[in-house]
């Protein structure tokens, strides 16, 4: 398939090692024979709220055109965090707090409707970074991003759900490689009752399911075959259960340059088709 579309794409107003210029993501994406595509920068809780303000800025300075939309990626944090965040004697952490809370801690997102209104955000691409204060035990992990796909699926201001079964930070050998845990050795060690409940929930809420390129897809940190045994383990299960797909490339590089047609095929070999994938409609108000 030819991809003509990217919903997940990071600037340099991200708090991670992005560092695309939003002004040189236009004519990149042309090149790329890109058509519609969303700039998506991080927000993890109200802490980093201002790289929000920031990319939303860059935005309206880049003088987008109706193909090219404002969005953000929202990580699920917990709400424990947050009530602990805002009584402001944690000072200011970027990723939220990691450690200390309360095992099976409500999920949460750092956003609300007020804040999605406020800043003209179009779509919200919702992602799960880490587990929440569990034992990182590879079952114990399985579990618990499950329980925070399903928040995410089933939460009204998302509509993507981000990268499923990106796994970053224990493990990790010394070749900065992730080769076994938590299941790159056996992705079948995910049971596919949790794919049925997630696909299930996916399509009654209306949410699409990424396909993310550079963190799943072409990850160099996974095993070398992971990307297409992804495809078709996962993304192939997937594509049975009926569910809607978004393209996202992740991308996190001074220059937008990502392989759109080497991953084209690689989607060919379970028959998808780019008309399937979720797209906004071109933005009908000028900005906005
Ligand atoms: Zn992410
Ligand atoms: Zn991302």
């Amino acid at each position: 398939m030819t991809i003509t579309s990217d919903w997940h794409i990071h600037s340099l107003n991200s708090c991670d090692s992005a560092s695309l210029p939003v002004a040189d993501l236009p004519p990149a994406a042309a090149r790329s024979g890109i058509l519609d595509y969303g700039l998506t920068d991080h927000i993890h809780t109200p802490v980093n709220l201002p790289d929000l303000v920031a990319s939303r800025a860059d935005y309206l300075a880049a003088d987008p055109s109706a193909h090219f939309h404002f969005g953000v990626e929202v990580s699920c944090v917990s709400q424990w965090e947050l009530d602990e965040l805002a009584t402001g004697s944690h000072g200011e952490p970027v990723y939220g707090l990691r450690q200390g809370g309360p095992v099976g801690a409500t999920p949460a997102i750092g956003i609300g409707p007020e804040d999605i209104e406020r800043l003209g955000i179009e779509f919200v691409v919702g992602g799960v970074h880490w587990p929440l204060y569990i034992e990182i035990e590879r079952d114990a992990v399985i579990r618990d991003y499950h329980r925070q796909y399903m928040y995410l699926a089933t939460h009204p201001l998302v509509d993507v759900i981000a990268h499923p079964w990106w796994w970053m930070g224990h493990w990790k050998d010394e070749n900065d490689r992730y080769l076994a845990d938590p299941w790159f050795d056996d992705f079948g060690r995910i049971p596919l009752s949790m794919h049925d409940e997630l696909a299930a929930a996916a399509i009654e809420h209306g949410k699409a399911i990424e396909i993310n390129i550079s963190a799943c897809l072409l990850n160099a940190a996974y095993p070398d075959d992971f990307g297409r045994r992804y495809v078709e383990e996962y993304l192939g299960y997937m594509s049975r259960r009926g569910v809607t797909f978004s393209i996202g490339s992740d991308c996190h590089s001074r220059e937008y340059a990502v392989d759109f047609p080497g991953v084209g095929s690689m989607l060919d070999s379970i028959g998808l088709r780019d008309e399937q994938m979720w797209r906004l409609a071109p933005a009908q108000q000028a900005h906005r």
